[in-house]
């Protein structure tokens, strides 16, 4: 198995940390050269103008530098020094104006003094700079210059995407979104905890077919179920990851298809995480479960998170810095997936072949407790005889039982060992 060392998950955050990504550009093309360089991914550039359903690809963007600049020539908001300085699909400027025309144009957070805030302005064109609020109050009254080096042009919208074969042509879809500049929790956290997913997946023999896609939020997601309208129904499975390493409890946001598997799946494994959490009611607002449960589209996709966007101070902020994600953090949410996994690539219906009374375990060797002191293994056989009828699985099974998922595949291989159950799908 590919499992991750406890700081692997982490450190791959680092990497990606400083590079200026966008929902265009070549910072979307380094991370995924860098994720490349982990599991094998394909990349797919996607032509500037191309109609997907109500959108457009816009163009693409591509930023060198940025900075304003005072009466003494010193750059006061460099863009060298944090690439948050400045909005995210600026327009070129090169000029001088006046403080008060300055201000049109600045972004900070009054009640987070030293935090610059993330802002993007896509599909308006428009420019501006966000500083600190302490920054801001300290600029003075005098004829600043500014230039933002920058360029709209016809290029492409950039993704990528990782498919494993497995036995069936049945898929399970991961999602993570890409176009966040320097921003740890969001996105780099979905990054780097779908990457080393990969890397497990490539280390082990599957059932299911994966596929795992690193697009920009909204126009990736979008532009990615355009294209592939057609191969959608294979998908039996999916999840949104975001927001992965700080220290809040987990929230599962259901699929919007009430009944998916999914939903179930994700809740037995955190109930059996025994870890604190949260599942909450599909939403069309946050991730892009937006586009993946659209009336139309409709996937059984729901939305792994620790604490949700927009509920931490630290969101859409400089704050969200390599301080606050943590490696214990990541490797509990990487964890929580490969369960996920594990209950996926389990989860079958058997049928009893004994099922007139209960087959006699002990003369098989494999039921030795004397009554009242029985073992977790034996509890889940006796469970899974009795509801093997063809009408539960085997995640009905263990719910009802209240015992963890994992005991029930090697109760499993036990029963099948024996000649007691059979698969039937
Ligand atoms: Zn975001």
């Amino acid at each position: 198995m590919n499992s991750p060392n406890s700081t692997q998950i982490y450190n791959f955050i680092e990497k990606l940390y400083p590079i200026c990504r966008s929902i265009t550009g070549d910072g979307v093309r380094e991370t995924l050269k860098l994720i490349h360089e982990i599991i094998p991914i394909t990349i797919k550039e996607i032509t500037s103008g191309t109609e997907v359903f109500d959108w457009t690809i816009p163009k693409e963007w591509k930023i060198r530098d940025a900075f304003v600049k005072n009466s003494k020539g010193e750059r006061i908001i460099d863009f060298q020094k944090s690439n948050l300085h400045v909005v995210n699909y600026s327009i070129p400027v090169n000029k001088k104006v006046t403080l008060k025309e300055l201000k049109k144009h600045l972004y900070s957070i009054p009640d987070q003094p030293d935090w610059i805030p993330y802002r993007t302005s896509y599909y308006k064109e428009d420019w501006g700079f966000c500083l600190t609020h302490n920054q801001l109050q300290n600029l003075e009254d005098e004829i600043y210059e500014i230039k933002i080096d920058s360029e709209l042009f016809d290029g492409n919208l950039t993704y990528g995407e990782f498919y494993l074969e497995g036995e069936t042509t049945d898929e399970v879809l991961i999602s993570t979104h890409i176009c966040h500049p320097s921003m740890c929790n969001d996105n780099l956290s979905g990054i780097s905890v779908a990457t080393h997913i990969g890397k497990y997946l490539l280390g082990k023999k599957n059932h299911f077919s994966y596929r795992i896609i690193f697009i920009p939020a909204t126009i990736g997601a979008i532009t990615w179920l355009a294209q592939n309208e057609n191969c959608l129904e294979n998908i039996k499975f999916g999840i949104v990851l975001a927001l992965l390493g700080d220290a809040g409890k987990f929230n599962y946001k259901k699929s919007r298809n009430d009944s998916a598997a999914i939903n179930k799946i994700i809740e037995k494994v955190l109930i059996d995480s025994q870890l604190d959490y949260n599942i909450r009611e599909f939403t069309p607002y946050g991730y892009d479960e937006r586009q993946f449960c659209s009336p139309g589209i409709n996937l059984p996709v729901g939305t792994l998170m620790r604490t949700p966007n927009k509920e931490f101070p630290e969101y859409h902020t400089s704050a969200d810095n390599l301080d606050f994600v943590k490696p214990e953090y990541l490797n509990q949410s990487y964890q929580i997936i490969i369960d996920t996994i594990n209950i996926i690539e389990n989860n079958f219906s058997y049928i009893n072949l004994f099922p007139k009374c209960e087959p006699q375990l002990g003369k098989r060797g494999i039921y030795n407790s004397v009554a009242g002191d029985i073992k977790e293994i034996e509890l889940a056989m006796l469970w899974i005889l009795n509801y093997s009828d063809g009408e539960h699985d085997l995640l009905d099974i263990s719910k009802r039982s209240g015992l963890k998922f994992d005991i029930f595949i090697k109760a499993v291989k036990l029963l099948l060992k024996h000649n007691l159950i059979r698969k039937i799908k």
